[in-house]
């Protein structure tokens, strides 16, 4: 495969370390998790991973880039060059996304036996005005990601229709109209939580139904202090093989 910066070659490989999956009456620990544009995901016990910042900053430098070689001669000598160097940035940005992504999924699939995600119209959605901003976090291929590296260590992930999740209350079922503007998911039953963070509830409540889970949907703290966790000092060197 020819890409901007030289030529790479790609290898399939069966692999007989994969683990046979986690029987499904010894999940001990599940989570729902709701990605989201504000964040980039929330899990049902109210973790949040937010984009991270040296991500926005080198989609900033590459639209400079950009701009640059919208104002050089077409095919000029000067406009190769620049070309290259914009295709140069489209790598970066693909291969941090791509790190970042791995990051989160080692996280989450260390943290939990089961994962429940919504099965989202990602190109339904892309053709809205939010489009850009989702096209960027790509939650989609995140997805992918995160149930290969389950499958790789015998965890389970199951998507779900995401009806209803950000509108239905968690603690009582009720609906709660709210726009994608309302950040607040504040119910007449008193629960006041985090939008994204009730969403991820009722994902989990949709599955685990049945699981013998411990104290699972009794995370109902109407507290919407939430630790957020970081990956802004990761390094990849111990998940490459799995990339
Ligand atoms: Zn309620």
């Amino acid at each position: 495969m020819r890409k901007a910066d030289g030529w790479y070659v790609s290898f399939s490989l069966e692999d007989k370390t994969v683990p046979t999956a986690l029987p499904v009456d010894e999940i001990k620990t599940a989570t729902g998790i709701d990605v989201g544009l504000e964040k980039f995901l929330t899990t049902a016990d109210g973790q949040s991973v937010a984009v991270p910042q040296y991500y926005r900053k080198a989609q900033a430098t590459l639209a400079r880039q950009q701009r640059k070689l919208a104002h050089k001669t077409a095919w000029s000598k000067n406009y190769q060059k620049q070309a290259n160097k914009v295709a140069k940035l489209h790598l970066h940005v693909a291969r941090q996304r791509k790190e970042f992504h791995y990051h989160v999924a080692h996280w989450s699939v260390n943290s939990y036996d089961l994962i429940i995600f919504e099965n989202l119209n990602i190109t339904g959605l892309a053709r809205t005005r939010l489009a850009k901003s989702i096209l960027d976090v790509a939650w989609g291929a995140f997805l992918q990601i995160m149930q290969a590296v389950a499958v790789r260590r015998g965890k389970h992930t199951r998507g779900v229709d995401p009806r209803g999740t950000s509108i239905n209350c968690s603690r009582c079922g009720e609906r709660v109209e709210k726009t994608l503007a309302v950040r607040v998911h504040s119910c007449s039953c008193g629960l006041v939580i985090d939008r994204d963070w009730n969403s991820a509830l009722n994902l989990l409540k949709h599955e685990s139904v049945g699981l013998p889970i411990p104290g699972c949907g009794g995370y109902l703290d109407t507290s919407p202090a939430k630790q957020q966790v970081s990956f802004v000092n990761l390094r990849c060197s111990r998940y490459i093989a799995c990339n």
